[in-house]
């Protein structure tokens, strides 16, 4: 049987955070589509082109995934690849409420998908794209939470932002 499952986000940017929940879903799972979210509804910094780019990046050495966009509902995406496992991390306590009642909202949608949680290594446990964002914004070195590839990316950003 040839276990797929989906890891949808915004990864904007990706983080080691990210990176660390991809590696350990693909232990479990044959093949990992990492999902980037282009919707419009949130407001990211960086475009959907921009953060496939990084991921794919970022990503490279990393066997059996696959690192795509999709539109619109993310169990629309699943179903369209026959896919009905979706992963999410968690984090700290704070993550819990949000995903919880995502988790349930899909299932009410699609009864067959089932959302898999994975905890990242307690050291990336805290961190995240905002905070990062955020950080490197006012000059922090943030070389320790993200790839270097995307670290550039957001020096650039911010450069052309002032
Ligand atoms: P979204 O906008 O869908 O929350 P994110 O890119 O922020 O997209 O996150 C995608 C998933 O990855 C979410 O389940 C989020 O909780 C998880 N995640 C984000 N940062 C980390 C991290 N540092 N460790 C583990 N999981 C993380």
């Amino acid at each position: 049987m040839n276990r797929t499952a989906i890891y949808p986000g915004s990864f904007d940017p990706v983080t080691y955070g990210h990176i660390d929940i991809i590696r350990r879903a693909t232990k479990i799972f044959d093949k990992v589509i990492v999902a980037v979210a282009d919707n419009y509804v949130k407001k990211n910094l960086f475009s959907r082109d921009e953060r496939l780019g990084m991921l794919k990046e970022a990503t490279k050495d990393i066997k059996g995934i696959s690192v795509e966009s999709f539109q619109g509902l993310v169990i629309d995406f699943a179903k369209k690849n026959n896919v009905n496992v979706l992963i999410r991390g968690l984090r700290v306590i704070s993550d819990f409420e949000y995903e919880l009642q995502m988790a349930l909202t899909n299932r009410r949608f699609n009864e067959e998908i089932e959302t898999l949680f994975l905890m990242p290594s307690e050291g990336y446990s805290f961190l995240s794209s905002t905070l990062i964002k955020e950080a490197s914004s006012l000059g922090a070195d943030v070389s320790s939470f993200v790839p270097k590839n995307v670290e550039d990316k957001i020096k650039e950003k911010h450069k052309q932002q002032q």
